[in-house]
């Protein structure tokens, strides 16, 4: 029996789309069957995922966004719509700025600012275009890259657990306010996942981090996007205003003082 894709006619954007997990959400929009506008800086970046998602027999925008610039979030949105008609699905994962890990006496203003003005304020931009859109398409779906870090702190990253935190309540807002008007909104919470930052930090690092999971792994960027075009689906549709940890079970506890035998 043939299933429908998920997203099939759709039109979809993410945005942090030239690398990494955006990226891998941009292909598995498309291969759901979504129209997607991919934004990010790195134009030649996006060119790549695009040339990826065509190859696939998919359909592809770029868009050069920065999120933590209004008139440009406004302009991708325009430019979708005007692209593709409509816009029913959005992946906010867009994240930078910030600081390596600090004692929060060292970390500076200019810092803290510039995670909050990509991460929150980014988000929070996104929000209001992408809400606008899909009031006039009829509705739509959301999901917010939050993190782990978005619900437990960890020590020395001030700026970016303080935005994933507000993310957290950008999300549950947003989508009280919009819950009876069709579009729903929801966040994701990744553990590790295997991208270049973690890809950068080496394979020890990358060893310690698996073995700091109830699973002894860390993540894979399709395992994400798959729970983002699953929560921008219609089997999704009575889902909004929650988070999915997608963290092979390191939200849900501490390992005992001492392993089982
Ligand atoms: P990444 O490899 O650092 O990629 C970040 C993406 O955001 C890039 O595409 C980057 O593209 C884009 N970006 C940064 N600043 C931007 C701006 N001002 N405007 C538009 N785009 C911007 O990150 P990742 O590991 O894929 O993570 C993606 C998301 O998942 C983030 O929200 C992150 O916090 C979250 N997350 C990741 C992990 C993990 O372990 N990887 C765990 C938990 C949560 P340009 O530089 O081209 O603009």
């Amino acid at each position: 029996m043939e299933t429908q894709p998920l997203l099939d006619g759709k039109v979809a954007l993410v945005t942090g789309a030239s690398r990494g997990i955006g990226a891998a959400v941009g292909r598995a929009f498309a291969a759901a069957g979504a129209a997607v506008a991919l934004a990010a800086r790195d134009e030649a970046g996006l060119r790549d995922v695009a040339a990826s998602i065509e190859e696939a027999g998919g359909r592809a925008l770029v868009v050069p966004t920065d999120v933590s610039s209004p008139s440009s979030v406004e302009a991708l949105v325009d430019r979708t719509v005007s692209s593709f008609g409509r816009l029913d699905a959005a992946c906010n994962n867009a994240a930078g700025g910030g600081h390596g890990p600090m004692p929060l006496l060292d970390v500076t203003l200019d810092a803290w600012d510039s995670s909050m003005a990509i991460n929150l304020r980014g988000t929070f931009v996104c929000l209001q275009h992408e809400i606008r859109a899909m009031l006039e398409s009829g509705g739509g779906a959301i999901v917010n890259m939050s993190s782990t870090a978005g619900i437990d702190a960890v020590a020395g990253l001030a700026a970016y657990v303080s935005s994933k935190h507000g993310l957290e309540g950008l999300t549950k807002v947003a989508a009280l306010d919009y819950a009876a008007h069709g579009v729903r909104v929801n966040a994701l919470a990744p553990g590790p996942i295997l991208t270049d930052n973690l890809a950068r930090a080496g394979e020890q690092a990358q060893q310690a981090a698996a073995q700091a999971m109830p699973m002894r792994r860390i993540g894979t960027v399709e395992e994400v996007a798959a729970a983002v075009v699953w929560l921008c689906s219609e089997q999704a549709s009575f889902v909004t205003g929650t988070t999915l940890a997608i963290d092979g079970g390191k939200l849900a506890g501490s390992p005992p003082f001492q392993r089982p035998q």
